[in-house]
């Protein structure tokens, strides 16, 4: 049988504002905030604020909103950063690499011949953190 959602896990702290992030967007279903250990430059978290541990428990109606919002801003990232493209990751279950239990997608801006930093690395500085989340958010208003 399938683990119970934890409702003390850090991603639902954050959305109850027990702990900081730097939020980029978010609206009544879905928050955005920065990756505090990215695999990139603009390395953004896209999470719904349903509670579920990955996709494997959540309600299929969490998707429609969550992933509008994951286009919304892999296509922020790809302009703040001018970026090439932009890698989406996903896991389920610690077997395939998932670390925070809530659901969460991973949006990555590329650049040619750049490989992605390892999967929770190295953390950043916040003040780092903090101007690429005023440029995704400008690019994001306009
Ligand atoms: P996953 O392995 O898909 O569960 O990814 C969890 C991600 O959350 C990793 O990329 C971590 O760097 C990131 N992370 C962990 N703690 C925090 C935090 N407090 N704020 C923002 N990102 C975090």
């Amino acid at each position: 049988m399938a683990e119970a959602y934890d409702p003390g896990n850090i991603f639902a702290k954050i959305l109850r504002g027990e702990i900081p992030s730097q939020r980029v967007y978010e609206d009544d279903a879905v928050v955005a905030f920065m990756d505090v250990m990215p695999q990139g430059v603009g390395h953004t978290l896209v999470m719904p604020r349903a509670p579920s541990r990955n996709i494997l428990d959540a309600d299929p109606a969490t998707f429609g909103p969550l992933f509008a919002v994951v286009q919304k801003i892999a296509v922020a990232v790809k302009k703040a950063f001018n970026a090439d493209g932009v890698t989406l990751m996903q896991f389920n279950e610690p077997a395939s690499g998932q670390t925070v239990f809530h659901l969460h997608v991973h949006v990555i801006p590329r650049f040619e011949g750049v490989p992605l930093k390892p999967h929770s690395g190295q953390m950043e500085k916040p003040e780092v953190l903090a101007e690429n989340a005023a440029k995704i958010r400008a690019a994001l208003g306009s």
